[in-house]
């Protein structure tokens, strides 16, 4: 990497009291900060700032000092709370200048609607002195690219967009991303290349998972290794930035290796597979169908298995305990027509476990070691998983009904509510997988 791409990077501004007050999400950040990776430009910062002359011309101002890049979004539309034109013009010291061809294109859209153009619409057409209208072919509000240089930090570019994310995409994909492509070959900017894969973890916990790994997770490593934790499932994300595109791949492979070497046997996927998506696959390979039986889960489970691999669901509650005998004579009632190969149950556990330890952990493999568990009926009466208040226990049991192996986990709970049906789903999602897949095979 030469300094110049050190130093070349980019910064994106989402401009509105909308989502300054909370009331919408700036999905547009997160969109072109991917837009840019693919082009190897770093996104070094998200700003976010209301509709207001001053708090807008501040932000600016900041980014030119630090950003080669400036991308903003909203803040176009005609009415006088859209102020980035005038922002813009006020941070570079230029006037706004009208265009008289875009002013006729916005007139003709109005013409072509039956419409009479308010006086307002015609700010859309005005544009900071020195700017290049960016053509919106969805909507009145063109963007802009405009170019400035700075004492501190050299030459920086401004592009703008409408706030709406499907013309800032059309735009950015007709236009800008050509332009931004043009001059990082015309400039002595080095190609850069920012390649990320995601690996993910089931099994253990996001500590557990990085003291198995701590050369890998830290700032100074090369590649990245990024780590965070979503119901249950941990992903580590590899992001590797070099000149050359194979470099990058190179340093992906062998940070893969390095994980799979320390934690293969809790990995089941990478990138946009899910437990769900690849024990889903190995069931269609295998020509099997997984039946579910959820208590107060409100089907989540159930929603997750593709449809081809289906046998059935039920949100029943049962008086019977979770054993091969009641599960199997439950599914007989309940998946009639289509026989289920294998069963997953998930839902809350009433009796207070013997073992203080946090996850007990009781698996086994044949219907004879689940004497030890106690007859109980009161599963019928338990709140749903979402709905227990802090603390209870949940079980998650696999039964192959083929060999009659049959696997169930105790846990006590400690996420909090709105999680729980994923987290427990994910939990009998990975008893699936520990039994029809072979750890590391992905
Ligand atoms: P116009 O007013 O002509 O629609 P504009 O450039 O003024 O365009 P805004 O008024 O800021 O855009 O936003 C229009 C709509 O676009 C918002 O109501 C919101 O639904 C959506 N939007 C704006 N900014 C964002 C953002 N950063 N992320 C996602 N959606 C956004």
């Amino acid at each position: 990497m030469n300094d110049l791409n050190k130093q070349f990077c980019a910064e994106i501004i989402s401009v509105g009291d909308e989502i300054t007050s909370g009331s919408i999400l700036d999905t547009n950040s997160q969109w072109l900060s991917m837009e840019l990776a693919s082009l190897g430009i770093r996104t070094l910062y998200h700003s976010t700032v209301g509709d207001e002359l001053k708090p807008m011309v501040d932000v600016l101002t900041q980014a030119t000092q630090r950003s080669n890049l400036i991308i903003v979004t909203g803040g176009l539309g005609p009415t006088e709370d859209d102020l980035t034109r005038q922002a813009v013009a006020q941070m570079l010291n230029v006037p706004l200048v009208s265009d008289p061809e875009i002013l006729k294109h916005i007139e003709t859209l109005f013409k072509n609607r039956n419409r009479v153009m308010p006086d307002s619409n015609k700010i859309q057409a005005s544009f900071p002195q020195g700017a290049f209208p960016i053509p919106n072919p969805n909507g009145t509000a063109p963007g802009f690219d405009i170019q400035g240089e700075n004492l501190k930090s050299g030459r920086f570019r401004i592009l703008t967009f409408p706030g709406v994310p499907s013309e800032m995409k059309e735009m950015w994909a007709q236009t800008s991303k050509k332009a931004i492509e043009t001059m990082i070959e015309q400039s002595n900017i080095e190609r850069h290349f920012i390649k990320t894969k995601l690996i993910h973890c089931f099994g253990a916990g996001e500590s557990d998972i990085e003291s198995r790994l701590p050369h890998l997770i830290n700032r100074n490593h090369i590649p990245k290794v990024g780590i965070t934790a979503s119901r249950g499932v941990i992903t580590l994300r590899i992001q590797a930035e070099s000149c050359d595109e194979n470099n990058c791949f190179q340093q992906i492979s062998e940070t893969v290796q390095i994980i799979r070497d320390k934690v293969g046997e809790l990995i089941f996927g990478e990138d946009s597979q899910t437990l769900a998506s690849v024990v889903c696959e190995q069931m269609r390979k295998l020509g099997k169908k997984v039946g579910v039986l959820e208590w107060g889960t409100q089907g989540y489970l159930a929603q997750k298995i593709e449809p081809d691999c289906f046998a059935g669901g039920s949100l029943f509650a049962v008086k019977e305990m979770f054993t091969p005998y009641s599960i199997k004579a439950l599914a007989a009632k309940l998946f009639q027509g289509t026989p289920a190969d294998y069963i997953l149950a998930v839902g809350p556990y009433p009796e207070p476990m013997t073992d203080s330890s946090e996850t007990d952990q009781k698996n086994s493999i044949s219907a004879k070691n689940k004497t030890q568990l106690t007859n109980s009926d009161s599963r019928i009466d338990q709140p749903g998983l979402s709905q227990s208040t802090n603390c209870g226990q949940a079980s998650v049991c696999f039964l192959n009904c083929e060999t009659d192996q049959f696997m169930e986990n105790h846990f006590v709970f400690w996420e909090h509510p709105s999680i729980r049906d994923e987290v427990y789903s994910n939990r009998a999602l990975n008893l699936l997988r520990n039994a029809i897949i072979a750890p590391n095979v992905c």
